[in-house]
């Protein structure tokens, strides 16, 4: 393929202090922008058990509730459900060989990880949507703490 048709990444450089568009933290854009995933008992939130809104760290959508985050061993943050289906996205992913379904951010289309059939049972939830496991990229969370 000619270098001229190479897609070019036009956003500038992440500055100090940013949060504009085109600004982001280095990692966060390498996962939620080009669908990476950060290495596993890295990020931030994997031990967390504040109680809180894990909100959109790109654009403040309420994403996941600290009452549905759940141990899971994997070594990134788990959620047994969405604090609201409508703030997210699936859609099949077939990269690497195997078919997942990737999680986004609906409102500002970021990459957030991926949800698998292998989750806990939480009586509180409806039989059909039993034994989710939303495993989430730390850096693409901002936790709001609460009492
Ligand atoms: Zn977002």
């Amino acid at each position: 393929m000619p270098e001229d048709n190479i897609k070019k990444d036009d956003l500038p450089p992440a500055r100090a202090g940013g949060a504009q568009a085109g600004e982001l933290d280095p990692e966060l854009h390498r996962v939620a922008r080009e669908k990476g995933t950060e290495a596993p008992f890295s990020g931030k939130y994997v031990n967390t058990h504040d109680k809180g809104m894990y909100k959109c760290a790109i654009c403040g959508a309420e994403l996941f509730s600290s009452d549905t985050k759940f141990d899971s061993g994997t070594g990134w943050p788990s959620f047994s459900e969405p604090v609201n289906l409508e703030n997210i996205e699936l859609r099949e992913d077939l990269s690497q060989g195997v078919r997942r379904t990737e999680v986004l951010c609906k409102k500002c289309g970021a990459h957030l990880g991926h949800v698998f059939d292998d989750g806990p049972e939480d009586r509180r939830l409806p039989a059909g949507r039993q034994g989710k496991r939303y495993c989430i990229n730390s850096v693409c969370l901002e936790l709001e703490k609460h009492d």
